[in-house]
Order: structure tokens, then sequence, then C-alpha cells
């Protein structure tokens, strides 16, 4: 997808500060960060939102949420914990339609969201 953000991360058109990468998935911190720790992860393949997983994703979401918690220990969020949290839609507050899981830690966060 020639215009979509995250699609433009994947192929390295548009730069971000990565912190992971493999075959299906990519991880880079958000550029608007709300927290100390604020970081995306994303499968490189273009899934709009989380309503249009098919079961042969099963797999793919199983190693995107591991990777989303592998990440958040490695940036010293093991102890106090994180948000992980997947925006759908309109009414679930998404702005860009690309799959992707936030992780965000280092301070406590409110509940619940507005
Ligand atoms: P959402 O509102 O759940 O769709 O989240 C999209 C997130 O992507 C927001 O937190 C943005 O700050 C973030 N974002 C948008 N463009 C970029 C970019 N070029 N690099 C990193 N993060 C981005």
């Amino acid at each position: 997808m020639d215009t979509c953000i995250f699609c433009n991360i994947v192929s390295g058109a548009i730069p971000a500060k990565r912190l992971y990468e493999d075959d299906e998935l990519v991880a880079f911190h958000d550029v608007s960060p709300q927290a100390p720790v604020h970081f995306l992860v994303i499968p490189k393949r273009h899934i709009q939102n989380i309503m249009e997983l098919a079961p042969g994703d099963v797999a793919l979401v199983g190693r995107l949420l591991h990777k989303a918690q592998e990440l958040a220990v490695e940036l010293g969020c093991a102890e106090k914990g994180a948000r992980f949290v997947i925006n759908c839609k309109s009414d679930g507050g998404q702005t860009v339609d690309h799959l992707h899981i936030h992780v965000l830690g280092g301070r406590p966060l409110a509940w619940p969201p507005g």
C-alpha cells in the first residue's frame, strides 16, 4: 500500500526509530510518545485493523503480542507493567489504518480512557 504510513516505514521510505525487525514484524518508537516508553509493533503485511484478521493470521498475531511483551521487558517495564493497546476504526480511535499494537509504560496510566 503506497499510501500507508506504516507500509512506508516497513519499506524504509519513511524513517523510524526501529527497535526490532524480522521477516514478519517491525517495532519502532512512536513519533509522538504518550509515555516514557511508547512503541508500536506492526505486521509487515498490510492488515487494515483487528477486524480484518483471518483464522490464518492467528500465529502472526501471537508473535506480534509476544514480541510486544519481549520488547516491553527489554525497555524496563517488567516490574511495573505497561499498557498494550490496539485501537480499531473510528470509535476505537485508530488513526493509522495498518494493524499495530501500542506499548506504553514508564509511568502510571489512568483507566478508563476518555
Ligand atoms: P492509532 O491512533 O492507534 O492509529 O495510532 C497511530 C500511532 O502512530 C500514533 O500514536 C502516532 O503518533 C503514530 N505514528 C504516526 N506516524 C508515525 C511515524 N511516522 N512514526 C512513528 N509513529 C507514528
